[in-house]
């Protein structure tokens, strides 16, 4: 039985026979993020958990896979909405033990949802608690393998890496995917990001890989051909990080329509602006109006094809990443 549920170009299929048996991806749609099975000798293991509105389909994917064996362990690469929205719904299931960026511990105990970043970017995550940290450097065992927690600041400052030195797999969650990484967020509010982006995929970069298993998208094998796309899009944005800027805001129209699938434009710009990441976003780099904002990122998110225009209403269009062409352009158009 192939251990993947989901079919992707000839790519994929090669990346996915790579993988030992122990090891199932999930590859979900791109409002959730992947989620990765371990089915060890003595215990079974899920790395993120998607987004919130994907919960139950998650559990049930979890379920079909492991049958009457328990979750015993989840862990989570970052704690953004996509890769730790459905916590709560595992935790009900399984009374599965919760692994999180130790970085992140205080925020979770507390649950202090602005720093968390659901609040501030409009996402919801059902609280959720857990019962053990992750660090850089630390070892564990996923899978009946041994995997070593790596840092991946850049994209979220707590950010961990699993890397698997005896098969030579990276999960990568949004530090590096096959085309392009999330969205530099510290730099969005005046943090430094770029500078540890770059060192991130320097650290990858230095691995002996033979598969990345990305926190979107396929698991992919061509790895020094996405680092050097990565490589280029980190230098355009470095370049003018108003790139950066324009970027999230048509990144955070795009989850809001892969929530809701499609949107009325009236009310649309209010509803838009009064996510607090956007505002803050527009105060910093672009000094809009709400309709000019959200009519940038509307054309922003029409000419790349991830959303068009019926009627009165911004509805979703898939792919959302297209196929890669001959000598691609470092803007990407991929979103998450
Ligand atoms: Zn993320």
């Amino acid at each position: 039985m192939s251990p993947f549920l989901s079919e992707g170009p000839s790519q994929a299929k090669v990346a996915n026979l790579l993988l030992p048996e122990s090891i199932r991806v999930f590859e979900r749609g791109w409002l959730s993020s992947n989620n990765i099975l371990f089915i060890g000798p003595t215990d079974t293991a899920l790395v993120d958990s998607g987004y919130a509105s994907h919960a139950t389909q998650t559990v049930a994917l979890v379920r079909q896979v492991l049958g009457t064996r328990r979750l015993d362990r989840l862990i989570n690469t970052h704690l953004h909405s996509d890769h730790c929205g459905g916590n709560a719904a595992l935790q009900r299931a399984y009374r599965c033990q919760t692994m999180i960026p130790a970085a992140d511990a205080d925020l979770v105990a507390n649950w202090r949802e602005e720093e968390l970043s659901f609040a501030q970017t409009g996402q919801r995550c059902e609280r959720f608690s857990f019962q053990a940290t992750l660090s850089p450097g630390d070892e564990l065992e996923l899978g009946g393998l041994i995997w070593q927690a790596m840092a991946a600041p850049g994209h979220d400052p707590h950010a961990l890496m699993l890397f698997c030195a005896s098969e030579g797999i990276l999960i990568s969650g949004d530090a590096l995917w096959e085309r392009g990484f999330g969205v530099v967020f510290p730099e969005l509010e005046g943090r430094p990001g770029f500078a540890d982006t770059r060192r991130t995929l320097e650290a990858i970069r230095a691995l002996p890989l033979r598969v990345v298993i990305p926190g979107h998208g396929a698991p992919f094998t061509e790895i020094e051909r996405s680092l050097e796309e990565a490589f280029a899009r980190l230098d355009y944005l470095v370049a003018d990080p108003l790139r950066n800027a324009r970027h999230a805001i048509k990144v955070l129209l795009k989850f809001l329509l892969l929530e809701h699938q499609w949107l009325p434009l009236a009310g649309l710009a209010e509803r838009f602006s009064q996510i607090i990441l956007i505002e803050r976003i527009n105060e910093r780099f672009l000094g809009q109006t709400p309709r000019q904002l959200c009519e940038a990122a509307i054309a922003g998110l029409i000419a790349s094809q991830a959303a068009s225009l019926d009627g009165a209403n911004l509805v979703n269009c898939e792919p959302l990443v297209t196929p890669r062409p001959a000598g691609s352009n470092p803007r990407g158009t991929s979103f998450a």
